[in-house]
């Protein structure tokens, strides 16, 4: 009978609405059902698929289901206001809760329906009130489509355009599990009380409050909500607002918190649990952040609050608008579906993210990425929400941008808005080639597409676009520009056009003289897929610019923001367009460009990576850049040389029609290479180079000329950063730098001996390349004493040996079935051995030919090993064993059979294309 007590008590402390009894037959009579919802509760089902279907049974026993197409709400009526009543026994793991949702509407459309979402939930009455509370006399019928989650309220009697009134809807629902989005239970242990306590949380974004209240769950619909929440005394809740009051009734209170601003339903967030909190201490803006009180005791909470005081200050700063809730709290819970949420006034995180549990840098880092991207949506998504999911990265384009000008701003040293090309740019570009990404602004409705659009294009293209235009109209422009945007429709919903109007003010208000259609350039970009190629080529009276979609086929023409620097103009620090090419050809002439130039004169485009493009040089500009380069390489600063390697190796990799002749000319210059930033981003290029050289005897020649490169370089930059030096260290080595190879061998032996080291880099693979018999075997059987969830990866470093008798004492350990070795990693471990060097390569084909029957007797996956050395097969002869090993698959192979074909015709292309140039462009450097 306790529910039905903390309703009523719910009922007693809502001192401004009318009274009407609770406690009557129709609910005692659910009484049966709540029974039933606690049942389930507890056992194993899934309550999300046994609550759906006796829902759906209920109610479609009342009424006809009336299928719909759409997802969208009819929007003939909109919600002005909610006010929410909530009970929950959490602390003893029930997890039912009961809730009274009174929803304040008004009728667009004269019509005899209300359609409403509502999910996972029993509805137990509706009644239509007038404002002045009377009950409205008409008959109120209601069925529910699973289909769309629509809760469709018939009426007896028509509604007028105009008339406002109340919808009240009395219901009992059932908590999620740990990582359910919605309203959901979770739990932590008590290390120090040596207990399990359970709490009750919510993660609505994008489409789940609808699971904890009958709601208008769309981002276009704005209220200001009312939120009580019933709980037991021991227990504390907490929501987006501060509370206003409490009222304690026995061992049961209820907190009453103030009522919103206007926000959409996704952002409503609340927490009954009994966590600790710590805080800041200032009256003007409290901010807490609230986690297990064990954390909160230890201090794991600090970092939390302050970096999110910190990242605050400069959010409002920036944009000079103030922040719009009276207080601003973080809280850590122990099971989350997302790493943050940015729920208004009460930001939530997963654990370890908020809260710091190591002294690890790395930890440290995302926890500071982390907490300025969820600040920054306090302006993108929770002041200014876009009016459809569809354009997702209004909110979370804008965040993941924010997140780097914020750390920018406050750790100035750790250099966030360089690390952004690595982080960001570079993982965009490998991704948005292909066929199945979306572009940016693309229509979404049903509850799976919109879930969908939180993916990477979202958030790292999002980013990287609006990057593009940040550095483009200048930073300055941007930031008043945007704004101007959020100024304009603070607490409202927005489309990109409001942005570009915003943007266009401030372009027109610091660029008087200048006219440029800002909505024009940056549309393509949003609603186009992947990006352009912007090639180049020399002729004598300057250069030809042509644009093409990258790996994309359409005839749509991106607007790019063309800026460039040369010999005699060397500026790189001014990103602005010195052209916008609207155009698929654009001749640059040298005489007639704002900047000019000589015949001879090397010229780079894309200054800094501020384009969101691919630049494809012809072999004469290429030779003009790496000559400069040869002579003095700072005169390209660090952040083109890092692109000049990354695009020329995108170019190369995916088999674009370019020569890989001027990578070579390119890496020449690297033994003078002090940046790190170069060094990792030019590694992806090291191994194309490398792989689709193997098995032709350009392979060695290739190694001998980059161990010419590493070999002044190793050991003897000044270079402290760690990714960077595992870059040189493991090219040198590979590359057979006798150095690098003795001191990552001897790093193994002191490991091997006195089990430590104070070298701090990777060395493992490294130490391996050169190890004997002794030291090889003492580390494989060192591997075989760790966990086997996760020693595969150490089982890989075994493989860097080219040693052919320890690594055919390999093969024989994974075909032997009394070795250690698990099943799934005999596989795994031979599928990374078909295609490691070209030894373990030519020795994988030799065992499945004599090992193929025991292989398949064993289950091996044969297609995969297969495939694998397909990939990296670049000669006929090659070919030729590859198609010996084929007649040993099953005959359902033949489309496997035809993509090896395909991987291998690649890849002869290449050699056909290339072979005979990079031949001779090595017998000349040997001749140097
Ligand atoms: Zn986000």
């Amino acid at each position: 009978m306790l529910n039905l007590l903390k309703l009523y008590l719910l009922f007693t402390v809502i001192i401004n609405v009318h009274s009407y009894s609770l406690l009557d037959d129709e609910i005692r009579d659910n009484f049966k059902a709540q029974q039933m919802l606690k049942e389930m509760a507890l056992t194993q089902k899934d309550p999300t698929k046994v609550l759906n279907e006796k829902y759906e049974n209920q109610l479609r026993s009342e009424s006809n289901v009336n299928f719909q197409n759409s997802y969208r709400l009819p929007n003939n009526t909109i919600p002005l206001h909610y006010n929410i009543r909530l009970s929950t026994e959490i602390h003893r793991a029930d997890f039912t809760f009961a809730g009274i949702v009174r929803i304040d509407i008004r009728v667009l459309e004269a019509s005899n329906t209300i359609t409403l979402h509502a999910g996972q939930m029993l509805i137990q009455r509706i009644f239509l009130l007038n404002p002045d509370g009377s009950q409205i006399p008409s008959s109120v019928d209601y069925v529910y489509e699973s289909n769309t989650e629509f809760l469709i309220i018939h009426l007896g009697d028509e509604l007028a355009t105009g008339q406002e009134l109340t919808v009240e809807i009395t219901y009992l629902g059932i908590l999620g599990l740990f990582m359910d989005r919605g309203f959901f239970r979770s739990y932590y242990f008590d290390e120090e009380r040596n207990e399990m306590f359970w709490l009750a949380a919510t993660q609505f974004q994008p489409i789940f409050a609808r699971r904890a209240f009958p709601c208008y769950d769309e981002i276009r619909y704005r209220t200001t909500i009312d939120l009580s929440i019933y709980h037991h005394r021991s227990y504390i809740a907490t929501s987006n607002m501060p509370i206003a009051m409490d009222i304690i009734a026995g061992d049961y209170m209820t907190t009453i918190f103030r009522t919103t601003p206007v926000i959409p339903t996704f952002l409503l967030s609340f927490v009954v649990s009994n966590f600790g909190f710590v805080g800041n201490g200032n009256a003007v803006l409290p901010m807490h952040v609230f986690a297990r009180p064990d954390a909160i005791a230890q201090g794991q909470a600090q970092n939390g609050l302050e970096l999110g005081e910190r990242m605050l200050r400069e959010m409002e700063n920036l944009f000079n608008i103030p922040f719009s809730f009276p207080k601003s709290d973080q809280i850590a819970m122990p099971e989350f579906s997302s790493d943050g949420a940015n729920n208004w006034g009460l930001l939530s995180y997963r654990e370890p993210i908020l809260l710091q549990l190591t002294n690890d840098s790395f930890d440290q880092h995302i926890r500071e990425i982390r907490i300025a991207h969820e600040y920054s949506h306090i302006f993108f998504a929770n002041l200014v929400s876009p009016i459809s999911w569809s354009y997702l990265w209004l909110n979370e384009g804008f965040a993941t941008l924010y997140e780097n000008v914020l750390n920018d701003i406050v750790f100035p040293e750790k250099r966030q808005w360089e690390q952004f090309l690595i982080d960001y740019l570079d993982y965009a570009m490998m991704v948005d080639i292909f066929e199945l990404v979306p572009p940016l602004n693309e229509y979404v409705e049903a509850p799976q597409d919109v879930i969908n659009k939180f993916d990477f294009n979202t958030y790292f293209k999002g980013a990287i676009v609006l990057r593009m235009f940040l550095e483009t109209l200048t930073e300055s422009t941007w930031t008043k520009g945007v704004s101007n945007y959020l100024n304009d429709m603070q607490f409202d919903s927005a489309s990109p056009e409001d942005l570009y109007v915003g943007l266009q003010r401030a372009f027109d208000e610091d660029f008087p003289n200048d006219s440029l259609d800002v909505a024009a350039m940056m549309r393509p970009w949003f609603e186009i897929r992947g990006y352009p190629i912007l090639i180049v080529s020399h002729s004598d009276q300057g250069v030809l610019l042509t644009q093409e979609g990258f790996l994309t086929f359409h005839r749509e023409l991106f607007n790019i923001p063309i800026n460039y620097a040369t010999a005699s103009n060397p500026n790189f620090d001014d990103t602005t367009a010195d052209l916008w090419m609207t155009t698929r050809n654009v001749e640059l002439s040298r005489e007639n460009a704002s900047k000019t130039w000589n015949q001879d004169d090397w010229v780079i485009f894309n200054l800094r990576d501020t384009g969101y493009y691919i630049t494809g040089y012809d072999e004469t500009m290429w030779r003009m850049i790496t000559d400069a380069l040869l002579i003095d390489h700072e005169v390209i600063p660090f952040l083109n040389r890092g692109t000049l390697f990354a695009d020329l190796n995108r170019v190369i990799s995916n088999g674009y029609n370019l020569s890989p002749v001027p990578m070579l000319d390119l890496m020449r210059y690297l033994s003078m290479e002090q940046n790190p930033h170069v060094w990792i981003r030019a590694e992806p290029g090291f191994f194309t180079m490398e792989i689709f050289k193997r098995g032709t005897i350009i392979h060695s020649m290739f190694l001998n000329f980059f161990q010419n490169v590493m070999a002044p370089v190793y050991r003897q930059t000044e270079i402290t950063d760690r990714k960077a030096i595992d870059v040189i260290n493991y090219w040198s080595c590979l590359s057979g730098v006798e150095r690098c190879l003795e001191d990552s061998l001897n790093t193994l032996i002191d490991v091997m001996t006195v089990g430590a080291t104070d070298f701090e880099f990777t060395f493992r693979c490294n130490g391996f390349m050169s190890a004997n018999v002794t030291v090889w075997m003492h580390f494989y059987n060192e591997v075989l004493l760790q966990n086997e969830v996760e020693r595969i990866n150490d089982m890989f470093d075994l493989l860097c040996s080219q040693d052919r008798q320890l690594l055919g004492f390999l093969l024989n350990q994974i075909i032997d079935i009394t070795s250690n070795l698990r099943f799934p990693e005999r596989q795994v471990l031979l599928e990374r051995f078909a295609g490691e060097h070209e030894v373990s390569y030519n020795m994988t084909i030799d065992f499945i030919l004599t090992n193929y029957e025991e292989m398949n007797a064993l289950g091996f996956n044969l297609v995969s090993i297969i495939r694998q050395l397909s990939i990296f097969t670049n000669t006929q002869e090659q070919a030729e064993r590859i198609f010996d090993l084929v007649r040993f698959l099953p005959e359902d192979s033949v489309f496997d059979v035809e993509y090896f074909r395909g991987y291998m015709q690649r890849n002869f292309e290449f050699q056909e294309r290339n072979f005979d140039r990079l031949l001779s462009w090595f017998e000349n450097f040997q001749g140097r």
